[in-house]
């Protein structure tokens, strides 16, 4: 967790009178969080796989003010909207942000005029025409003057003034706890299907997406047709403990050594494999290959939900299970 104050860059509590200027050359490298350092380096990889080059590297912090990317904690991906192509994929991007909010864990995104938050679309005060604001910032814990109207800053060039309105001036801020996780597996293999099968056709049904599309990508992770909460590992028990790794394609694979964390990748050495899929009532049905000496065996776990944190399954061999998402 990282926190910057306006004391951190200023040296002082910042009062409504104050005319001083910012000078934030000291931040020429803040801390950048683990998500965004990790999130940079997945997404310079599409460019290999077939997507779009964006119109420049990323970038992570800027200068002038507390911000999400002062914190470290926010990334600037940029696909100007007036180019066609770079829109089409700017739109992809920013719905598989959406679709894999739960696991990807960002605080709010910004693009072509929408803003993008947990519940749903808005209109953001900067357009973001050239760029997706993608952040890891606790909203929550963001302390706010609303009695600043405007402040001076040094932005390395000579003294800047920007106007912050009525919403007033950010003055601490906080990543959230996404921000000290690694970029999630789950995320990067949607990430990187997308740009190896990125083609003409693709950008253009992405080009003239709207903000009803996004409206459907929200709303399709409530239906449930997201598996962003259920890929990756959970822990099993049923008197013993087995650790399931839930795949993109219908797959799961089992090992029974507690992996490192929750972002280490499917084991290459899995104990069994199977299939997994949903049934009509939604249960999440497991389909384990059979075993020398050993029926297949099939697990239903009879609450599974998106979002759930817990599943609870019966087996056709052996005793009920319970499963804990692995954090
Ligand atoms: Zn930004």
């Amino acid at each position: 967790m990282i926190t910057v104050t306006w004391r951190d860059l200023v040296g002082s509590d910042y009062g409504p009178g104050m005319d001083q200027p910012v000078d934030l050359t000291h931040l020429r490298a803040p801390a950048i969080c683990t998500m965004c350092r990790t999130m940079g380096v997945l997404l310079t990889r599409g460019v290999a796989l077939g997507g779009p080059s964006p119109d420049q590297p990323s970038q992570f912090y800027g200068k002038g003010a507390v911000t999400a990317h002062n914190v470290g904690a926010a990334i600037d991906i940029f696909y100007h909207r007036d180019n066609d192509a770079k829109r089409a994929f700017a739109n992809a991007l920013v719905e598989l942000f959406i679709r894999y909010r739960a696991s990807v864990g960002w605080g709010w995104m910004a693009y072509n005029r929408v803003e993008f938050n947990q519940r749903g679309v808005g209109v953001p005060d900067d357009p973001h025409l050239n760029h997706i604001h993608v952040d890891w910032v606790d909203g929550q814990k963001t302390v706010r003057s609303r009695t600043l109207g405007s402040f001076t800053y040094n932005d390395g060039l000579g003294l800047k003034t920007k106007t912050v309105g009525s919403y007033g001036q950010d003055i601490a801020m906080t990543t959230n706890p996404a921000a000290d996780r690694a970029a999630p597996g789950d995320f990067a293999a949607a990430y990187e299907a997308l740009c190896s099968g990125w083609s003409a056709e693709t950008a253009k049904r992405y080009q003239g997406y709207t903000t009803s599309n996004f409206d459907a990508a929200y709303a399709g992770l409530a239906a449930g047709s997201d598996l962003s909460w259920l890929l990756g590992w959970w822990e099993v028990w049923d008197g013993n403990y087995y650790y399931y790794y839930f795949d993109h394609g219908g797959r799961v694979v089992y090992i029974e050594t507690k992996p490192r964390s929750a972002a280490t990748p499917a084991p290459a050495a899995p104990h069994n494999k199977g299939s997994y899929t949903f049934n009509a009532s939604g249960a999440l049905v497991i389909s384990w290959n059979a075993l020398p000496g050993l029926a297949a065996t099939i697990e239903t776990f009879y609450n599974a939900k998106s979002g759930a944190l817990l599943m609870n399954a019966t087996s056709n061999q052996y005793s009920p299970l319970v499963a804990t998402r692995l954090r």
